[in-house]
């Protein structure tokens, strides 16, 4: 076991409640880590904030690593990663829906070094992505986590309407193999090879989509990924709510005059060029 404050020179802080609440820096900590693991991290995140257009951050917080529970993190071999924040920005992962170009570009990367990353979608992990090596990397059908991780992809960074349930059916490999087509990326995804391809692919066009300025038009976008993860009670109210809003005459006028369209095209020929 090692005693690290800091990863690659990023200070890591400590930032959940009594006394430090979520989201916020908090403060620094001292955390026990196991040696191999901590390689296997300082390599991840130096490949996370090269590719990053917002480079390395001040600080990255954490709710543990060396935990007192079964699993890889009762051996300090796992990371849980509430938040990052660099100057002038933040990426807090319960506020994926608002930041997903960039969440699923730092995510794209951390795939490429850990077997294991449960995110926002996937069962309690809505507020810290949890990564550990305990399987190793490589797509499986059968893994909800990884189909989870996909169908986010699929929708969020290439505009596929794929339902994100974590279940891998004829919707989802559809649409896998027509982004692996145009990413001319050999199939099927479970060869090692070809999902190491598309995660580093995406990765990058995740981090151009990330750069560009944010247009009413995105923020609407996020909106409407907000309503469509609420509880089904409160989901249809709001969602009728928000079709009321949209489908008003002076509101579509003033959507359609709205210039925005990331172009995913242009940003794909730009990476796979
Ligand atoms: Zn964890």
């Amino acid at each position: 076991m090692k005693s690290i404050d800091t990863i690659n020179g990023i200070a890591l802080h400590y930032a959940r409640l009594p006394q430090h609440p979520y989201g916020t820096r908090g403060i620094q900590r001292t955390f026990k880590i196991e040696e191999h693991f901590l390689e296997a991290l300082e390599a991840a995140l130096e490949e996370v904030f090269d590719h990053c257009p917002l480079g390395k951050p001040d600080v990255i917080t954490t709710a543990g690593i060396l935990v007192d529970k079964p699993g890889q993190h009762g051996h300090g071999k796992a990371f849980d990663l509430d938040a990052i924040f660099w100057q002038d920005q933040t990426l807090i992962t319960q506020n994926f829906l608002h930041d997903k170009e960039l969440y699923l570009g730092i995510e794209s990367f951390l795939r490429k070094h850990f077997g294991i990353v449960l995110n926002h979608f996937y069962p309690n992990h809505q507020d810290h992505w949890h990564v550990d090596q305990s399987v190793n990397v490589d797509y499986h059908e059968s893994s909800k986590s990884e189909t989870l991780y996909l169908q986010m992809v699929l929708k969020y960074i290439y505009g596929k309407p794929v339902i994100i349930d974590g279940v891998s059916g004829p919707q989802t490999r559809g649409f896998t193999k027509e982004v692996f087509n145009r990413l001319n990326i050999n199939t099927p995804i479970t060869t090692k090879v070809n999902y190491l391809k598309f995660l580093d692919l995406t990765g990058k066009i995740a981090f151009e989509l990330s750069k560009e300025t944010v247009t009413p038009k995105q923020l609407l976008e996020n909106l409407e990924a907000v309503v469509d993860n609420l509880p089904l009670d409160n989901r249809h109210q709001v969602s009728q709510a928000l079709n009321s809003f949209l489908d008003h005459n002076e509101t579509a006028s003033w959507l359609g005059g709205i210039d925005h369209e990331h172009d995913l095209d242009e940003i794909i020929d730009s990476i796979i060029s």
